[in-house]
């Protein structure tokens, strides 16, 4: 492990420093490949003087790099800057999930690195301003040179590749938008990490919507795809090359197959949280009905906290694999408002109108998913339920309009 963290930390230091490869490499008198080897820790000799010259070209204490190369006990003085902590790169970044993510692995001791597009990103600041730690590299899932430099600059152990179109109603009006980024975005990514280090941790998000037209109830890794939209199938073709790149090339990759999964953070535009902004603003006063579209389509939601989780713990595991990550049950969408609005003690029936303008070309009725694999071989398991969930969403946006309620 000494060689591995000690590698980390010289690509942690030699960022931080904004220093290339090739400025170490002058520096110290080595070539660009060497300072390579020894950041993938494939060097296992380490002469003093090496040492002594990588910590002062860059400002690091030498007993810290002493100990993470193994030259030091964890008893010798203790470290004051080095941490060898492993580097997360996550895509999708100003998601849901990849907020979530970021604060988890955060809290695990990762460096971890956002990857955003475009010249001016608005929410990059707002994930910045709650996340401070986060730090961002450049990256666009449609531009195959910007998602190998990403990972040049980065270094990552892990790579969470969460960004996508993911809005289903969205992927009919963009369906070849939808295919670059959602599907082929994850062959880039796939590509980026065969020619930068082969060695990277990958997890892609992957999708319940590609079992669409469900072939049995419930629905595990084992269930065939039946997508019903341009997001689902581009979902699928990103599976596949998931699991056809671990199979072809050897890579850690693993494709996670999440259910909904919502909370407080989620879009406006998801029918979970347009409930529950729209009970919060009829409290408030300031809407008095509640337009959705189709009601009896039924979901599995879970709590997107807990869903990260799962995520992480898939890049631990010994092998690459895949896995679903549900609740274990379904709630139509007419449950969903019947619950948001009795939290604040009112009847949904009095707000909430359905409007065929919001029904899908093809809906996706029924999902239902079983996460006995994850729960046995991740020992992963959710902790908040169907009905905490509701609660926690309209509690969060009823304060958000600053009112009190009865419920
Ligand atoms: P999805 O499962 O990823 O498509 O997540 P959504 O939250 O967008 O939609 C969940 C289900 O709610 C789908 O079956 C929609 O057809 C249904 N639904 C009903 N009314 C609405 C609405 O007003 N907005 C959205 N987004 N979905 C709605």
């Amino acid at each position: 492990m000494g060689m591995r963290e000690f590698g980390n930390t010289i690509r942690t230091a030699r960022i931080k420093a904004e220093m290339s490869q090739k400025m170490l490499a002058d520096r110290v008198g080595l070539s660009r490949e060497s300072i390579s080897n020894y950041e993938r820790g494939e060097v296992q000799v380490l002469s003093p003087a090496m040492l002594e010259m990588f910590a002062s070209t860059l400002g690091l204490d030498p007993r810290n790099l002493a100990r993470i190369a193994g030259y030091l006990s964890p008893s010798d003085t203790a470290a004051t800057n080095s941490s060898g902590m492993k580097t997360a790169l996550i895509t999708g970044i100003t998601g849901q999930d990849g907020s979530y993510l970021a604060e988890f692995l955060i809290s695990k001791g990762y460096k971890v690195y956002g990857m955003v597009r475009g010249q001016h990103n608005p929410k990059q600041e707002l994930v910045q301003a709650m996340i401070p730690a986060l730090e961002f590299v450049d990256g666009d899932l449609l531009d195959q040179s910007s998602l190998v430099a990403a990972l040049e600059i980065t270094q990552p152990d892990e790579i969470y590749n969460l960004g996508a179109i993911s809005f289903v109603p969205l992927s009919w009006k963009q369906p070849v938008l939808t295919g670059e980024v959602t599907g082929l975005g994850v062959v880039r990514m796939l590509e980026a990490v065969r020619m930068t280090n082969p060695g990277t941790r990958f997890y892609q998000a992957s999708s319940s919507e590609m079992f669409g037209k469900v072939r049995e109830v419930p629905q595990t890794e084992l269930t065939p795809f039946a997508p019903r939209s341009p997001y689902g199938f581009a979902k699928a073709y990103g599976h596949y090359a998931t699991v056809n790149y671990r199979e072809s090339y050897g890579l850690f990759a693993c494709s996670g197959i999440l259910f909904n999964h919502e909370s407080p953070r989620r879009g406006l535009e998801f029918v979970t949280r347009k409930i529950t902004n729209g009970v919060a603003r009829i409290v408030a006063g300031k809407q008095h009905e509640l337009v959705l579209g189709d009601l009896q389509p039924q979901r599995d939601w879970g709590y997107a906290g807990d869903y990260v989780r799962a995520m992480w713990a898939m890049l631990q595991q010994d092998d690459a694999d895949d896995y679903v990550v549900a609740s274990g049950a379904t709630h139509t969408i007419e449950e969903f408002a019947t619950h948001a609005f009795a939290a604040v003690g009112l009847d949904w029936r009095e707000y909430v109108r359905s409007d065929p303008k919001f029904y899908r070309p093809a809906e996706v009725n029924l999902l239902i998913g079983k996460a006995e694999k994850a729960e046995r071989a991740l020992g992963w398991e959710p902790t908040v339920d169907f009905p905490h969930l509701v609660r926690m969403m309209v509690e969060a946006d009823v304060a958000k309009e600053g009112v009190t309620t009865q419920g």
